[in-house]
Protein backbone atom coordinates (compact mmCIF):
# COMPACT_ATOMS: atom_id res chain seq x y z
CA UNK A 1 0.00 0.00 0.00
CA UNK A 2 1.01 3.78 -0.39
CA UNK A 3 2.15 5.56 2.62
CA UNK A 4 -0.91 8.43 2.82
CA UNK A 5 -3.28 5.29 2.83
CA UNK A 6 -4.73 5.54 6.94
CA UNK A 7 -3.91 3.43 9.68
CA UNK A 8 -6.56 0.50 9.04
CA UNK A 9 -7.63 -0.25 12.99
CA UNK A 10 -10.07 -3.10 13.41
CA UNK A 11 -12.16 -2.60 17.16
CA UNK A 12 -10.69 -5.86 18.82
CA UNK A 13 -7.64 -6.42 16.58
CA UNK A 14 -4.29 -5.68 17.26
CA UNK A 15 -2.43 -3.24 14.70
CA UNK A 16 0.97 -3.00 13.67
CA UNK A 17 2.46 -1.58 10.29
CA UNK A 18 4.96 -2.60 8.99
CA UNK A 19 7.29 -0.97 6.90
CA UNK A 20 9.36 -2.99 4.69
CA UNK A 21 12.24 -1.75 2.66
CA UNK A 22 13.08 -4.55 -0.31
CA UNK A 23 16.41 -3.29 -0.04
CA UNK A 24 16.65 -5.14 3.62
CA UNK A 25 15.23 -8.78 1.74
CA UNK A 26 18.03 -8.68 -0.40
CA UNK A 27 17.17 -6.46 -4.01
CA UNK A 28 19.12 -3.74 -5.28
CA UNK A 29 16.42 -1.56 -5.23
CA UNK A 30 14.92 0.72 -2.31
CA UNK A 31 11.63 0.11 -2.05
CA UNK A 32 9.28 0.73 0.80
CA UNK A 33 5.82 -1.05 0.85
CA UNK A 34 3.76 -0.80 4.05
CA UNK A 35 1.94 -3.48 5.42
CA UNK A 36 -0.53 -3.48 7.46
CA UNK A 37 -1.33 -6.24 10.09
CA UNK A 38 -4.18 -7.00 12.93
CA UNK A 39 -4.74 -10.02 14.61
CA UNK A 40 -7.61 -11.29 16.87
CA UNK A 41 -5.22 -12.16 19.89
CA UNK A 42 -2.75 -9.85 19.66
CA UNK A 43 0.10 -12.12 17.46
CA UNK A 44 3.24 -10.06 16.57
CA UNK A 45 5.32 -11.04 12.84
CA UNK A 46 8.81 -11.13 13.47
CA UNK A 47 9.80 -10.30 10.00
CA UNK A 48 13.28 -11.45 9.27
CA UNK A 49 15.31 -8.39 7.47
CA UNK A 50 18.39 -9.39 5.49
CA UNK A 51 21.72 -7.63 6.10
CA UNK A 52 23.18 -4.82 3.67
CA UNK A 53 26.45 -6.09 3.94
CA UNK A 54 26.34 -7.38 0.68
CA UNK A 55 24.59 -4.94 -1.29
CA UNK A 56 26.54 -2.20 0.10
CA UNK A 57 29.02 -1.76 -2.90
CA UNK A 58 26.62 -1.98 -5.54
CA UNK A 59 24.64 0.89 -6.70
CA UNK A 60 21.23 1.41 -5.46
CA UNK A 61 18.80 0.40 -8.79
CA UNK A 62 16.02 2.75 -9.46
CA UNK A 63 12.82 1.55 -8.05
CA UNK A 64 10.31 -0.41 -10.14
CA UNK A 65 6.88 0.83 -11.10
CA UNK A 66 4.43 0.25 -12.89
CA UNK A 67 4.19 2.86 -15.54
CA UNK A 68 8.45 1.78 -15.96
CA UNK A 69 7.45 0.07 -19.99
CA UNK A 70 6.09 3.88 -20.88
CA UNK A 71 9.29 5.34 -19.49
CA UNK A 72 12.40 6.43 -20.88
CA UNK A 73 15.42 4.44 -19.87
CA UNK A 74 13.15 1.48 -19.84
CA UNK A 75 14.78 -1.95 -18.19
CA UNK A 76 14.94 -4.71 -19.82
CA UNK A 77 12.56 -7.16 -19.01
CA UNK A 78 14.73 -9.71 -17.59
CA UNK A 79 16.55 -7.04 -15.29
CA UNK A 80 13.04 -5.83 -14.21
CA UNK A 81 12.29 -9.19 -13.00
CA UNK A 82 15.13 -9.93 -11.28
CA UNK A 83 14.80 -6.57 -8.90
CA UNK A 84 11.66 -7.68 -8.34
CA UNK A 85 12.97 -10.81 -7.44
CA UNK A 86 12.20 -13.02 -9.96
CA UNK A 87 13.90 -15.37 -11.98
CA UNK A 88 15.45 -13.34 -15.41
CA UNK A 89 13.07 -16.16 -17.17
CA UNK A 90 9.57 -15.38 -15.56
CA UNK A 91 7.18 -15.00 -18.29
CA UNK A 92 3.58 -14.02 -18.43
CA UNK A 93 1.74 -15.30 -21.69
CA UNK A 94 -0.91 -13.22 -22.80
CA UNK A 95 0.25 -10.77 -21.35
CA UNK A 96 1.20 -7.05 -23.84
CA UNK A 97 4.61 -5.69 -22.93
CA UNK A 98 3.10 -2.84 -21.08
CA UNK A 99 0.37 -5.29 -19.41
CA UNK A 100 3.56 -7.03 -18.06
CA UNK A 101 5.64 -4.43 -16.71
CA UNK A 102 2.53 -2.80 -14.71
CA UNK A 103 1.70 -6.24 -13.19
CA UNK A 104 5.05 -6.95 -12.36
CA UNK A 105 5.87 -3.36 -11.04
CA UNK A 106 2.63 -3.44 -8.86
CA UNK A 107 3.50 -6.60 -7.15
CA UNK A 108 5.77 -6.79 -3.72
CA UNK A 109 9.34 -8.17 -4.10
CA UNK A 110 9.35 -11.60 -4.15
CA UNK A 111 11.94 -11.47 -0.66
CA UNK A 112 9.61 -9.51 1.34
CA UNK A 113 6.37 -11.60 0.69
CA UNK A 114 8.16 -14.35 1.35
CA UNK A 115 9.50 -13.04 4.89
CA UNK A 116 6.38 -11.50 5.55
CA UNK A 117 4.05 -14.39 4.81
CA UNK A 118 6.82 -16.88 6.95
CA UNK A 119 6.27 -14.50 9.95
CA UNK A 120 2.51 -14.54 9.78
CA UNK A 121 2.59 -18.20 9.73
CA UNK A 122 5.05 -18.06 12.38
CA UNK A 123 3.63 -15.42 14.46
CA UNK A 124 4.10 -14.97 18.41
CA UNK A 125 3.13 -14.31 21.30
CA UNK A 126 3.95 -10.52 22.15
CA UNK A 127 5.40 -12.33 25.83
CA UNK A 128 9.11 -11.65 27.55
CA UNK A 129 10.23 -9.50 24.49
CA UNK A 130 9.65 -5.65 23.61
CA UNK A 131 8.91 -3.81 20.27
CA UNK A 132 9.90 -0.61 19.00
CA UNK A 133 7.47 1.59 19.79
CA UNK A 134 6.87 2.78 15.97
CA UNK A 135 5.47 -0.35 14.94
CA UNK A 136 7.84 -1.77 12.79
CA UNK A 137 7.35 -4.70 14.63
CA UNK A 138 11.48 -5.16 15.35
CA UNK A 139 12.03 -6.21 18.90
CA UNK A 140 14.57 -3.79 20.89
CA UNK A 141 16.40 -4.29 23.78
CA UNK A 142 17.67 -2.28 26.86
CA UNK A 143 16.80 0.97 27.23
CA UNK A 144 15.62 1.54 23.75
CA UNK A 145 12.11 2.19 22.60
CA UNK A 146 13.01 2.46 18.83
CA UNK A 147 15.00 0.00 16.86
CA UNK A 148 16.44 2.47 13.89
CA UNK A 149 16.81 6.29 12.79
CA UNK A 150 14.14 5.72 9.94
CA UNK A 151 11.98 4.27 13.35
CA UNK A 152 13.02 7.83 15.06
CA UNK A 153 11.82 9.70 11.83
CA UNK A 154 8.52 7.85 11.43
CA UNK A 155 8.04 8.73 15.34
CA UNK A 156 8.27 12.41 14.46
CA UNK A 157 6.56 12.42 11.40
CA UNK A 158 3.36 11.22 13.37
CA UNK A 159 4.31 13.62 16.56
CA UNK A 160 4.45 16.58 13.45
CA UNK A 161 1.29 15.53 11.97
CA UNK A 162 -1.60 17.67 12.51
CA UNK A 163 -4.77 16.78 14.86
CA UNK A 164 -2.93 13.76 16.27
CA UNK A 165 -3.92 12.65 19.30
CA UNK A 166 -2.34 9.42 21.42
CA UNK A 167 -3.89 5.79 21.30
CA UNK A 168 -6.57 4.72 24.10
CA UNK A 169 -5.20 2.96 27.37
CA UNK A 170 -5.39 -0.70 26.54
CA UNK A 171 -6.34 -3.78 29.11
CA UNK A 172 -4.64 -6.90 29.07
CA UNK A 173 -6.12 -10.12 30.15
CA UNK A 174 -3.30 -11.14 32.33
CA UNK A 175 -5.03 -14.32 34.15
CA UNK A 176 -3.02 -17.32 33.60
CA UNK A 177 -3.65 -20.07 31.20
CA UNK A 178 -5.63 -17.34 28.83
CA UNK A 179 -4.13 -16.15 25.86
CA UNK A 180 -7.17 -14.10 24.41
CA UNK A 181 -6.50 -10.49 25.35
CA UNK A 182 -9.25 -8.12 25.89
CA UNK A 183 -8.27 -4.77 24.30
CA UNK A 184 -10.53 -1.52 25.63
CA UNK A 185 -10.02 1.95 24.86
CA UNK A 186 -10.84 4.16 27.47
CA UNK A 187 -12.71 6.97 26.50
CA UNK A 188 -11.93 7.73 23.24
CA UNK A 189 -14.21 8.58 20.53
CA UNK A 190 -14.31 6.18 17.33
CA UNK A 191 -12.59 2.26 16.99
CA UNK A 192 -10.99 1.45 19.54
CA UNK A 193 -6.92 1.54 19.42
CA UNK A 194 -4.97 -1.78 20.37
CA UNK A 195 -1.63 -1.46 19.14
CA UNK A 196 0.66 -4.27 19.61
CA UNK A 197 3.41 -2.38 20.86
CA UNK A 198 1.71 -0.91 24.00
CA UNK A 199 0.44 -4.25 24.49
CA UNK A 200 4.47 -5.91 24.26
CA UNK A 201 4.85 -3.14 26.68
CA UNK A 202 2.12 -4.24 29.14
CA UNK A 203 3.76 -7.95 28.78
CA UNK A 204 7.57 -6.83 28.82
CA UNK A 205 9.68 -8.48 31.54
CA UNK A 206 11.11 -12.14 31.68
CA UNK A 207 13.37 -14.39 29.63
CA UNK A 208 12.85 -14.31 25.95
CA UNK A 209 10.81 -17.10 25.17
CA UNK A 210 10.83 -17.22 21.19
ZN1 LIG B 1 10.48 0.74 14.50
Amino acid sequence: MVPSVPDLVIPGYSHLRLDLDARDFGSRQSRLRHFQFGHARGLVPLVTRRGRAALEHSPIERCCVASEAGRPGRRTWADFCELQGLPREFTLPGFTLAARYRAVGNGVHVGVARALAASIRDAVKPLGFRLCLCGCARMVSGRRTLATDACKKRMQRRRDRPGVTGPGSVTVDLSPGTDLVTPRAAGAPGPSRFPVTELAAAYAGGSPDL
